[in-house]
């Protein structure tokens, strides 16, 4: 028994190859309720930091009804920081629709999003779009296609994938690589969702399997679990139970369930098998958890999720550490911020600090971190920041640090440069083969402390036609006695004489930084100097104790008569890449250098 009248799919494609425009006609052309969408909303509206980053960071639900099957559309995040939540989206869903642009063709980007569809053993169909561009080449694009699928391993079925042409920006789609200005329709790709992607079965009589996969949350009802119903169904007012993944039970009474209706999320009253369906009312639910009938407790196997593997201080500029004027973000604010994003983000952690005003957040990598920051910045938060570090574990005793598969496309005549410098890097090339037009695929195993900072260098290294991704790998024993040699914030020059100067250059390309230089200081001063007219502030703690000063205007130095010992930890902002500070204590010995 199948369920003819639901299809579940994952969409995926490069930035601006024409996810949104598609998405958007499938919900014009479709016969989803007019009530249930907006015009002004536009499906899967990437936001600003998507767009300017090249990837979908957040995941999109949209459904659409076509001949009275509803078909759930699932947007995958586009980036390997954000693997595991590809990997449960895919779990999700029976198919994928690959959207390639018709001029452009394949991007690497999206090739790691397609491998975790494949292995899934999901059916795709391809979509390729842009037909109308001038220079659109649908039959060369289809054979990249092709090649891309091999590369990645799938197998004979999915070779064996429907190919449609489309311009959504006409709202058109054809069998054929030829544009039909007569036909302004999406039924093909309708036709083939319904046609090729497999129908959930429909084994609702069975005893209820609902997995939790993603969190959402919102102000009225709260934490919200999103998932599919694998088997059985479900009903307000059932009793059921909540299975933990460590297999303690907890039961409740179903009181709110939603449904997706075009773009929005409404309210029902039931569901079943194959939906994929929203749950609130359960403060604690968590992805991986499966909610069961109470007599019938079994849970589903529990999810992937990413364990961090970098960190990060994130501190309050209120806060006494910092201690700056007039400044309206309270700590307390940046904390509220941060539970709120852990409430969705499960591959995120944020755990305080004995620092007043400064929390320690973990999560996939230095993307992963950098758009919690993007983001929060342009809700106007200020913020001061640590160094990323990788988290260490101890695994049977040995430490071990976070190690990353790269691969890196770049023209052959960087190869030389690209192979230095991850050497330098302590990655273990694994691989390297031509891929015709010029360009080279290299692939590495590097140590995620050796990657931190690396794409701005490796983008000017390949004058920006470089394209790299990385992948979590593995734990393996931490590589001893090593520093990775550090082009941001390093330590550039050490003057012995009358004085000794420290001087710490930052060449971040924005924001703000932190030194992360532990040095000890007898009788010194730490002096702090901007070489713009710029703000800039040396704060030094002992301790919980805080010296603070700031300096701006004309002089735009700092300095701070140093106690007889003290530690200076973290503690040197930078506005712009121009500036510098220099440390010119009388005598100042280096304790621990983490630059
Ligand atoms: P997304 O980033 O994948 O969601 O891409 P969008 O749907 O936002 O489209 C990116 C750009 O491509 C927009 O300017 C669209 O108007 C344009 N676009 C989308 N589909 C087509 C198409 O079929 N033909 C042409 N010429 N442009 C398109």
């Amino acid at each position: 028994k199948i369920r003819n009248d639901i299809r579940n799919i994952a969409i995926i494609a490069h930035v601006d190859h024409g996810k949104t425009t598609l998405v958007n006609e499938l919900l014009k052309q479709s016969d989803t309720l007019a009530e249930h969408i907006q015009i002004e909303d536009r499906a899967m509206d990437t936001n600003a930091i998507e767009r300017e980053r090249g990837i979908t960071i957040l995941s999109k639900n949209t459904a659409v009804s076509y001949k009275d099957t509803k078909i759930n559309i699932l947007d995958t995040p586009g980036h390997a920081d954000f693997g595991g939540e590809v990997e449960r989206i895919m779990k999700m869903v029976d198919g994928v629709l690959l959207v390639v642009d018709a001029y452009e063709g394949t991007m690497p980007q999206t090739r790691f999003v397609l491998k975790k569809a494949l292995e899934q053993k999901l059916t795709p169909i391809v979509v390729i779009n842009k037909i109308d561009r001038p220079g659109a080449r649908p039959a060369e694009v289809e054979d990249e296609v092709l090649e891309l699928f091999i590369e990645l391993g799938a197998d004979e079925s999915q070779l064996e994938f429907p190919v449609l042409y489309a311009s959504a920006l006409n709202g058109t789609s054809s069998y054929k690589p030829e544009l039909d200005t007569q036909e302004h329709t999406m039924d093909p790709i309708f036709e083939t969702i319904l046609n090729t992607i497999p129908a959930p079965i429909d084994n609702s009589d069975e005893p209820l399997q609902f997995q939790i996969t993603m969190l959402d949350y919102d102000d009225y009802v709260g934490r919200i679990g999103v998932g599919r119903i694998f088997r059985g169904k479900i009903k307000i007012g059932d009793q059921v139970s909540v299975m933990k993944v460590d297999g303690t039970a907890k039961n409740f009474r179903v009181t709110k369930l939603f449904g997706y209706f075009g773009l929005k999320r409404t309210e029902i009253q039931d569901a079943k098998a194959g939906d994929l369906i929203a749950i609130s009312g359960m403060d604690d639910i968590y992805v991986g958890e499966t909610i069961t009938p109470v007599d019938h407790q079994e849970a589903l196997p529990p999810l992937h999720i990413d364990e961090p593997t970098l960190q990060m201080t994130f501190l309050a500029n209120n806060s006494p550490f910092v201690g700056r004027e007039g400044e309206f973000v309270t700590a307390r604010k940046l904390e509220e911020r941060l539970l709120k994003q852990t409430r969705t983000d499960v591959s995120l952690k944020v755990e305080d600090t004995d620092l007043p005003g400064a929390w320690v957040v973990s999560g996939r990598g230095e993307l992963h971190l950098s758009i919690l920051v993007e983001e929060m910045r342009r809700e106007g938060f200020e913020l001061q920041l640590s160094r990323p570090e990788v988290i260490y574990r101890d695994i049977d005793g040995v430490k071990s640090e976070p190690f990353e598969s790269v691969q890196i496309d770049t023209p052959d005549e960087y190869v030389g440069s690209v192979i230095d410098t991850m050497s330098q890097r302590k990655a273990e090339m694994k691989n390297m083969e031509s891929v015709g037009n010029g360009q080279t695929r290299l692939v590495f195993l590097a140590p995620s402390r050796g990657l931190i900072g690396y794409s701005n260098e490796f983008m000017s290294l390949t004058g920006g036609y470089g394209i790299m991704s990385h992948t979590f790998e593995e734990y393996a024993p931490a590589i001893k006695n090593w520093e990775p040699g550090r082009r941001n914030g390093a330590l550039v020059s050490i003057n012995q004489g009358n004085s000794t100067t420290y001087s710490l250059q930052s060449v971040e390309d924005r924001g703000q930084l932190f030194i992360g230089a532990q040095v000890e200081v007898y009788e010194g001063m730490i002096v702090g100097q901007s070489s713009r007219d710029r703000d800039i502030a040396v704060n030094v703690t002992k301790g919980k104790n805080l010296t603070n000063t700031r300096a701006s205007g004309k002089d735009h130095s700092a300095s701070i008569k140093t106690p007889k010992t003290l530690s200076l930890e973290q503690s040197i902002e930078f506005l712009n890449d121009d500036e510098y500070c220099e440390v010119t204590p009388k005598s100042i010995r280096l304790r621990k250098k983490i630059l």
